[in-house]
């Protein structure tokens, strides 16, 4: 029988998420997360993916995943450091590093634990970490559980960022000062100032780290974006999801062969966890020789996008600041936003709301992925339930 203290816990809980609206629904797909999806025996056009090269469905994708579980069999059967490490994991990294333009890279069973267990191999109690404001939640706990300070810096502030540099170095408090960010900030579609960052973190001897799952197969032709403003040499972790614009699922940070010797000792995941499955590992070599033969998939992305937000801006919708594929539509209002996904999603665009507090409060918004996968009458079809359902509710005229 349950406890009776849990059962306390979760019905006061529960209710109480309830009546504020935070309780999680979970929407089940029928098949796979493609441009299209269907849900409740409905089709719609998906916006909410992050699928950006359409990727997780593709036959030679598949093909890889089946050919690696028919070799290497569907686990690796042990953690990292004991035998779970088979030769298409070495292989997966050794690509990751080769298209990352760095010595070396470690791989992790998903973005998350990446930074759970690099933030927190590296930095430690006596050590600051300064950190975006926005900066995604995986980041967060990472810091947490590293015991650095954790200084937060206004979002993409290079005055707030250079200020605190300085007072953390003046104070003599600390042994090693890192900055973390995101690559491509995933709410808005903003890119780190890569340049600016690199020329503070010489000035203050800072160590550096990007993540960059939202970067990865969609700026630099695909390599991120430390490669994008050519700085592979100056960013000391670079970060990414194998789950993302690869497809699959995973982690990794490419580096120095020092840094990654370090890691390989000391990330608590990547000791302690079961290595990524072989399949997994073998989509995702995949994935990256596909970026490397094909440009033209990354440059697809960049054109179905584009093509999607003009679109959007056209009949008067407020984009915000994205540099990227990334398209939030920004309504202001919480509820709105709630229910302007509603109307999408009953009439055939399947669109995800995003309100505080994952985004500042009063500017709720519904948030895009357009990806390469799509169709330029998909990308119409979508617009023209944007345009109905916007003029419904007002939120354009
Ligand atoms: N970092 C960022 C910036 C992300 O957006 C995400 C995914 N939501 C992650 C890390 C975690 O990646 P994964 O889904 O591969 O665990």
């Amino acid at each position: 029988m349950a406890s009776k203290k849990l059962q306390q816990f979760l019905q006061t809980n529960l209710e109480d998420l309830a009546q504020r609206g935070l309780l999680t629904t979970i929407d089940v797909i029928d098949g796979g997360n493609g441009p299209e999806i269907t849900i409740d025996g409905k089709k719609l056009i998906n916006m909410a993916s992050n699928n950006y090269l359409g990727f997780a469905g593709r036959q030679d994708m598949i093909e890889a995943e089946i050919n690696a579980a028919q070799t290497y069999g569907v686990g690796a059967g042990a953690v990292r450091t004991i035998n779970g490490t088979l030769a298409v994991h070495r292989e997966l990294e050794q690509k990751i590093a080769e298209f990352k333009g760095t010595e070396d890279a470690i791989a992790f069973q998903s973005g998350f634990n990446c930074n759970m267990g690099a933030i927190s191999a590296v930095m430690k109690k006596g050590d600051a970490i300064l950190s975006d404001e926005l900066n995604h939640a995986s980041i967060i706990d990472g810091c947490r559980l590293s015991g650095a300070k954790i200084i937060r810096v206004k979002h993409q502030d290079m005055t707030d960022l250079e200020a605190k540099a300085k007072e953390a170095v003046d104070s003599g408090l600390y042994d090693k000062i890192m900055y973390i960010t995101d690559g491509v900030f995933s709410m808005d579609g903003d890119v780190a100032h890569i340049p600016e960052i690199v020329a503070i973190a010489e000035r203050y001897n800072l160590i550096t780290y990007v993540d960059d799952a939202h970067g990865s197969g969609v700026m630099g032709k695909g390599a991120g974006t430390v490669k994008h403003f050519g700085m592979q040499d100056k960013i000391d972790f670079q970060m990414g999801t194998l789950s993302k614009a690869i497809g699959v699922v995973g982690g990794y940070v490419a580096g120095s062969k020092e840094l990654i010797a370090w890691m390989k000792s000391q990330a608590r995941p990547f000791l302690f966890s079961t290595s990524l499955t072989p399949g997994a590992a073998a989509a995702s070599i995949k994935a990256i020789e596909l970026m490397q033969e094909h440009p033209e998939y990354v440059q697809q992305l960049w054109e179905k996008a584009d093509y999607f937000k003009t679109e959007l801006k056209k009949i008067g919708y407020d984009i915000g600041v994205s540099e990227t594929p990334i398209t939030p539509v920004i309504v202001g209002d919480e509820n709105l936003a709630q229910t302007f996904s509603k109307k999408l999603i009953e009439n055939g665009v399947y669109a995800k709301p995003i309100v505080f507090p994952t985004v500042p409060l009063g500017t709720g918004r519904v948030r895009n992925m357009p990806t390469a996968g799509h169709s330029k009458e998909m990308l119409d079809r979508a617009v023209a339930v944007y345009e109905k359902v916007g003029k419904d509710l007002g939120i354009i005229h």
